[in-house]
């Protein structure tokens, strides 16, 4: 399984940079890195509602014998002050406020004998210091958060909520991305139905087309629907011209890739420039198909449905994520005890199962029926837990990886 992704890899690249929205960079990757064009916080500000003093009138100043100090005038929030300190004297201030000229500290209103309450405190005349306080107490300075110039966030960053708000203090609101992968989606087979229509003898409903367009989506990436081909070559050839046509950068297909008589991808694959690896030592996801088509990199998933996911989420999902410039395409595992004996038959498999937290640590429980056409044990299941190649007996209490498809309710 690890050469096989390994040969996926290789053969996606990174794909060209884009411009976006500030909040339309939300999960996408920096393809540039950022540098701040100003200092944050912009200005010398108040960390509190207080006043601002000198902190050498201060000095020494106690509840029993406190320190009075004249006061000059008020700062409000996004005020510019023109006021500026003597000796003896304060401003009240606010907190994000700028510091007037020659403040050195600011003293919570809490430690003076002003404790307002609102706007309509009227400005006292004079105050009361209760408290000492050394020359930089209660100030944020300029650039103790970010410098003017510094490289704040990499390139191959992933932008999370918390990326936003610096590039919006930064004043970023276009940002450089790496554009996001466009994904053929193509299900073949003759017995396929859409969604939409009714069901016929010995016809299914084509859930493969949609459920890869989902894991597509759910990657951030852009799903392109080809719908179904029927199983023959040029029913197959038709839609992926059209899918190269649209413009994708990866296609990817599900069933017609083991050896039915009617398995006709990887035929289709084979005359189009060879398939790099068919037949995967894995468990669901025997068949899989690797190669291009017309030069757009081609996965032919196999057709069962748990099959078609769980190799998408092997092979396709890091290839768009490589694509989408994620340095890192591991999905987060955690290690689990298992709970009950298992039986695998050597193939590297990966069973459906939940993982809990209890006070022994992690751990899993499979969840079910593990027949890969199985669609409700992977809907009950949060992780895939992975039995190593040449193991065919596991007894409860071994501890395997879980690979997380997400986390168990309120553990974080
Ligand atoms: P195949 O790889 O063509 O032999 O298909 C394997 C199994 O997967 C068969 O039972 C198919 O009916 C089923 N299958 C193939 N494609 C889909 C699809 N798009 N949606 C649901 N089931 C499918
Ligand atoms: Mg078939």
């Amino acid at each position: 399984m690890r050469e096989a992704l390994q040969l996926v890899l290789a053969r996606v690249e990174v794909l060209s940079p884009e411009s976006v929205p500030l909040l339309d960079a939300l999960g996408r990757i920096l393809s540039a890195p950022v540098i701040a064009a100003d200092n944050l916080p912009p200005f010398a500000n108040s960390a509190m509602d207080g006043y601002a003093v000198r902190a050498g009138d201060v000095t020494g100043a106690t509840s029993e014998s406190p320190v009075a100090l004249r006061v000059l005038g008020d700062i409000a929030a996004g005020t510019d002050p023109t006021l500026e300190l003597t000796s003896g004297t304060a401003a009240r201030i606010m907190t994000g406020a700028p510091l007037p000229a020659r403040a050195d500290a600011v003293v919570p209103v809490e430690d003076t004998d002003e404790h307002w309450r609102g706007k309509e405190r009227p400005l006292p005349a004079a105050i009361k210091v209760f408290r000492a306080v050394d020359a930089g107490d209660y100030v944020r300075y300029p650039g103790e958060d970010v410098r003017v110039g510094e490289e704040v966030l990499l390139a191959g960053k992933q932008i999370r909520p918390q990326e936003i708000g610096v590039m919006a203090s930064l004043g970023i609101s276009q940002i450089p991305v790496v554009r996001r992968p466009r994904v053929g989606v193509l299900a073949t087979g003759d017995e396929l139905v859409d969604v939409s229509m009714p069901l016929t003898k010995g016809k299914i409903r084509n859930s493969n087309g949609y459920a890869q367009a989902a894991q597509v989506l759910a990657l951030g990436g852009v799903p392109v629907q080809l719908g179904v081909a029927g199983d023959t070559e040029a029913a197959v050839r038709e839609k992926l011209d059209e899918a190269v046509h649209l413009g994708v950068d990866l296609l990817v297909s599900s069933a017609g890739v083991s050896v039915g008589a009617y398995d006709v991808v990887k035929s289709v694959l084979d005359e189009a420039g060879g398939v790099s690896f068919w037949r995967v030592r894995m468990r669901p996801g025997k068949p899989l198909a690797f190669g291009a088509y017309r030069g757009i990199p081609y996965l032919g998933l196999p057709g069962n449905p748990v099959s078609a996911m769980v190799s998408f989420e092997t092979f396709a999902r890091p290839a768009i994520q490589k694509m989408a410039g994620h340095t890192n395409v591991e999905r987060p595992s955690v290690q689990v005890i298992l709970l009950e004996d298992i039986r695998s038959d050597g193939r590297e498999s990966y069973l459906r199962a939940v993982v809990t937290r209890d006070e022994r640590g992690y751990v899993a429980r499979t969840t079910g029926g593990q027949g890969s056409h199985m669609m409700t044990s992977l809907v009950q299941a949060n992780a895939l837990v992975v039995v190593p190649e040449g193991v065919k007996a596991v007894t409860a209490g071994t501890i395997l990886t879980a690979l997380m498809i997400d986390w168990p309710g309120g553990v974080f």
